[in-house]
């Protein structure tokens, strides 16, 4: 209250500049009752002012992103404190701030404009932390490439100064791989680009920085699919058994390698099928099954007409260390569910990788086995399928009704 009175004394007295005795007393008391009805009015627009500004902060969309922390938003948006006279990031690790006593900036210079001071937690001068992550990431991923041979998650870790389990967490969230898987599939990419440029299979191997053939042939299956030379030849000496059969679906084709079934297609047309498969192994020897191959190809068509009893043959997946991630989070969707690409792209640990998700998903060559049929749009409709939304539609009914 005496706060109050020596406000309104100085304000009375810095505009009653003349005027002796009783007048300028007269003047300073009912100067401080215009005040009092001044500052009651003040407070009153303050507050309307307040409650506006709550209900337009938490209504706009950007506040959303600061409750939800969201990383990527660093950047893009800060967000101004009045009770603590601090600006923030995003993501901005500390207590969700009143949204009415928030402000909003979209550059960076209007926050500093404030003249607030940067807050100590989130350190919305510097870079963000996805924007650090993502540089320190890429720092390993030179470091990988550059190597001659793969270094150790922790001389990885040093060199980026970060520790082993921090830097593996990081880097799988950047990525969505492993530094070991990302050194492996960098691997693999050079000894294709090798390969496909006409080198040898032995020049290949030292240019992707394999320092004995035995190791890199230990490997190789798992990373083309083939070996070396079979794959340099397109799957040359590569034998592929096929055959044809028809199901409720359509026309099925069934292909296998040594190793397990390669490649379930569906369609209308058996002689597209059969090219399909001879793109795919364009110098395979494609082999027309006998008796026994039969046999499989009815267990398989068994299992497209009831899901439910499982396929339990080997396979011979194919793809990159990415679409394999994908595949394999599509197997562990139960039949009867779908899942959307955005929660395949959460489940692999890539949540942004969503546009590649579905690439991957285009890519199986399994059809049923790996069941992209169960991903469908955020929204529940069903998008595309390789083989027909049709088919995907029958299937997804299928699968739904408990009968089966
Ligand atoms: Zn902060």
């Amino acid at each position: 209250m005496s706060s109050e009175i020596g406000w309104a004394q100085s304000l009375a007295i810095g505009n009653v500049k003349t005027g002796p005795g009783v007048e300028q007393a007269a003047n300073g008391l009912m100067m401080i009752s215009l005040t009092h009805a001044m500052r009651a009015n003040m407070t009153m627009i303050h507050e309307q002012h307040q409650r506006q500004n709550q209900a337009v902060v938490a209504n706009d969309p950007r506040w959303a992103r600061i409750v939800a922390r969201d990383r990527t938003a660093d950047g893009h948006l800060w967000y101004s404190v009045l009770t603590t006279g601090v600006y923030c990031r995003p993501s901005c690790p500390s207590r969700i701030a009143n949204p009415k006593n928030v402000l909003l900036h979209d550059t960076f210079e209007e926050a500093k404009a404030t003249g607030f001071r940067p807050c100590k937690r989130c350190n919305p001068d510097g870079l963000s932390v996805e924007a650090e992550n993502v540089a320190i990431v890429a720092r390993a991923c030179r470091l990988i490439e550059k190597s001659e041979e793969e270094p150790s998650l922790a001389n990885l870790a040093t060199a980026v100064g970060l520790s082993r389990s921090y830097f593996h967490r990081r880097f799988k969230a950047v990525t969505g791989l492993t530094p070991k898987d990302y050194a492996a599939a960098n691997r693999a990419s050079k000894v294709r680009e090798s390969l496909a440029s006409g080198n040898s299979v032995t020049e290949a191997i030292y240019d992707a920085g394999f320092n004995s053939s035995g190791r890199f042939y230990e490997k190789s299956t798992g990373m083309l699919g083939m070996t070396p030379s079979q794959y340099r030849a397109g799957g040359a000496n590569e034998e592929i058994r096929f055959a044809v059969g028809e199901t409720s679906l359509g026309t099925i084709l069934v292909a296998s390698s040594k190793k397990g079934v390669a490649s379930i297609l569906l369609g209308d047309d058996p002689n597209q099928l059969v090219h399909e498969l001879q793109d795919r192994f364009p110098k395979a020897r494609l082999i027309g099954a006998d008796r026994k191959y039969e046999a499989l190809v009815a267990h398989v068509i068994g299992f497209i007409e009831a899901p439910r009893i499982g396929l339990d043959l080997p396979l011979d997946v194919r793809g990159t260390a990415f679409q394999r991630r994908v595949w394999q989070a599509l197997q562990g969707v139960p039949i009867g569910q779908t899942v959307s690409y955005t929660e395949i792209a959460r489940r692999i640990g890539s949540p942004r990788a969503v546009r590649a998700v579905a690439c991957a998903c285009a890519a199986n060559q399994l059809a049923v086995a790996i069941p992209c049929h169960r991903v469908v749009r955020n929204n529940g409709s069903l998008s595309g399928y390789a083989w027909g939304v049709e088919r995907k539609q029958a299937l997804l009914t299928r699968e739904a009704a408990r009968s089966l």
